[in-house]
């Protein structure tokens, strides 16, 4: 056990004497959890070989599940990635900062233990003034992946990351919570067409538009479990999960609201009969549908961002409850919806796809 530090700071004003603390300690090899945009994430010095080790062993992360590189601006893209085609240079200046990582070919200086032995990077430039600031105040990449336990939801406050982290790393940085509460869209930029290997806040469809081009998205970024093949790596493991079991009921082939809601509660009818205490992850419109059962309210099916905002916190809430059973509404796969649908596909055990016709 280390002593952690949770610092306070301003999200969009950082104080500097608390990012110079944040510095010293990546400076002397030690884990700093930072807010970005995303969800929080626990970040080392990226030329620090020992302290990428260490994030390996705090988050008890897959080896070769690499990490992400966060530059403070588009012109330290050269420094870690080379061969860069022009189309990721007109993307990344106009999604930077922001929830967009690019996979590229990397350059010699990465270490191996950054890229899990991988010849491509994963890079990006967050939005969030505390990340910015912690990059800038340390002069090099920062490498990181979500700051929490590997498997477990991906923390979007600074409580979250205690109760996976405490007692293991340097410091936490609680700049509150984050903004969107998905991590970023990744998309590898080494193949013609682009390929989306995760969905994230920045939807498909804006990003096409944004650089006038293709991307393609394959069946496993949709988080379809027989879809899932090792492209990017952290793919093929299961994520996000609640201890509790969690069942999503998925739309299939209902083609309305109604015989979709006759889905959901006829599943948990299933557990009710089995004298099973339930709670049920809904949105604002759908909640009182439901008897008997603890209602986990995510958000308006009008705001996709806000369900996405709240999704992670209501994944950990399940755990706290002490029920049987989750069961978890679907959503809408459009921008911001494709991610969600993603996570609650990794984070379910279960998926039970809706059949009724009529
Ligand atoms: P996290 O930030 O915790 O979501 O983890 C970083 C994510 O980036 C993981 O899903 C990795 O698989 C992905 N990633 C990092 N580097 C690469 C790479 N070179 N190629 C494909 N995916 C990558
Ligand atoms: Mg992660």
């Amino acid at each position: 056990m280390i002593e952690t530090r949770v610092l306070k700071v301003d999200p969009i004003e950082p104080e500097k004497e608390v990012i110079s603390e944040a510095v010293e300690a990546l400076l002397r090899g030690g884990l700093v959890a930072f807010p970005t945009e995303t969800v929080y994430g626990l970040g080392a010095d990226s030329l620090n070989k020992e302290a990428i080790k260490k994030i390996y062993s705090v988050k008890e992360r897959p080896p070769d599940n690499p990490l992400i590189l966060h530059i403070s601006d588009l012109r330290e893209l050269e420094i870690v990635a080379e061969n860069i085609p022009s189309f990721a240079y007109e993307l990344a200046s106009k999604v930077w900062p922001g929830p967009v990582t690019f996979v590229l070919k990397k350059k010699h200086l990465v270490l191996p233990e950054v890229t899990a032995g991988l010849p491509t990077v994963a890079v990006r430039c967050p939005a969030h003034p505390v990340a910015l600031a912690l990059i800038k105040g340390l002069g090099n990449p920062i490498a990181a992946p979500s700051a929490n336990l590997s498997g477990r939801p991906s923390p979007t406050t600074a409580e979250h990351v205690i109760r996976d982290l405490s007692g293991k790393i340097e410091v936490i940085l609680d700049g509150g919570d984050t903004f969107f509460g998905v991590e970023s869209t990744i998309i590898n930029l080494t193949t013609d067409p682009p390929v989306l290997l995760r969905p994230g806040p920045i939807g498909v469809e804006d990003l096409e538009k944004l650089a006038n081009l293709k991307i393609l998205v394959p069946a496993f970024a949709k988080g379809l479990r027989e879809a899932e093949v090792a492209l990017s790596p952290g793919t093929k493991y299961r994520h996000y999960s609640p201890q509790t079991t969690l069942i999503l009921a998925e739309v299939g082939q209902c083609s309305n609201q109604t015989t979709y809601l006759e889905h959901v509660k006829s599943l948990i009818n299933e557990y009710l009969r089995k004298h099973l205490k339930i709670a049920v992850i809904c949105s604002r419109e759908t909640c009182s549908n439901y008897e008997n059962v603890i209602k986990l309210e995510i958000g308006s099916r009008k705001n996709l961002y806000e369900v996405a905002k709240n999704l992670f916190k209501k994944l950990r809430e399940v755990d706290e409850l002490g029920v049987d059973v989750a069961i978890s509404e679907s959503f809408e796969e459009r921008g911001i919806g494709l991610a969600i649908m993603n996570r609650l596909r990794k984070a379910s055990s279960r998926v039970i796809t809706c059949t009724q016709t009529r």
